[in-house]
């Protein structure tokens, strides 16, 4: 779905990833992590086309990334969820307003309303439907990013860091929700420096762990 190819990506002069190859194959479930500012973001935005590689080959469902349109990139784009690390939203919006704005810009509706419902309650976010975004608890506007992201029914979910904000209780709940997806067949990545996120996963779920080191990736070993 998502294939890199000795992708290399610096922002200046100095490389920041150099020669990664990377295959998001259908329904698999990979974690991404590494110290901070490794990265794992920018690793993210080339898997989505947001950022294109210096050198090497990124391929989105087939297509080479850098060959893309606009256009090309933003139905692509309909086939990711991506959960940012800082899960903007539009305060002059209510919560469902937001989690349905994915479908507004691209014309869209919902061919049932109470698909709203449905992926509102599946979130634990039914009685805040109406709420304003900054009346939002850190846990709740994690759940309505990963919501959003879902809203377009997208093959592909990449999560940053969507635990970073919130506490113990609440990141195995947003695990589980995103192991639920995985399980409906969904290709799922999780950038985290959580080692024991990734551990709890781990003992559920069939999960590849990689690992950014000075610009390069690494399958991690089980000694996690
Ligand atoms: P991580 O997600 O692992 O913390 P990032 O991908 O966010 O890492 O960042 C990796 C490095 O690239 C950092 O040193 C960061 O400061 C730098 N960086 C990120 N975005 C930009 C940008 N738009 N312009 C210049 N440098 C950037």
């Amino acid at each position: 779905m998502i294939e890199l190819e000795q992708v290399s990506y610096g922002y200046g002069a100095t490389p920041l990833l150099s020669e990664i190859s990377l295959n998001l194959a259908p329904g698999s479930f990979h974690f991404l992590t590494g110290p901070s500012g490794a990265g794992k973001t920018t690793l993210m935005k080339l898997c989505y086309g947001e950022l294109i590689a210096t050198r090497g080959q990124v391929s989105l469902f087939g297509q080479q990334a850098s060959a893309m349109t606009r256009d090309d990139v933003a139905l692509a784009r309909q086939r990711i969820g991506v959960v940012h690390q800082d899960c903007q939203f539009l305060d002059h919006l209510n919560l469902a307003e937001n989690v349905g704005l994915p479908l507004t810009v691209s014309g869209r509706s919902l061919s049932d309303p109470a698909e709203m419902d449905d992926l509102l309650a599946w979130v634990g976010l039914s009685a805040q439907a109406g709420a304003r975004p900054p009346e939002l608890s850190g846990g709740e506007r994690q759940r309505a990013a990963l919501a959003r992201a879902v809203i377009m029914s997208p093959e592909v979910i990449l999560a940053d860091e969507p635990t970073g904000n919130v506490d113990w209780d609440m990141s195995l709940r947003l695990l589980k929700l995103l192991m639920e997806l995985n399980r409906m067949g969904k290709t799922v990545m999780i950038a985290t420096h959580d080692m024991n996120l990734i551990r709890a996963a781990k003992a559920q779920v069939q999960a590849r762990v990689l690992r950014i080191s000075n610009g390069q990736l690494h399958q991690a070993g089980v000694d996690l």
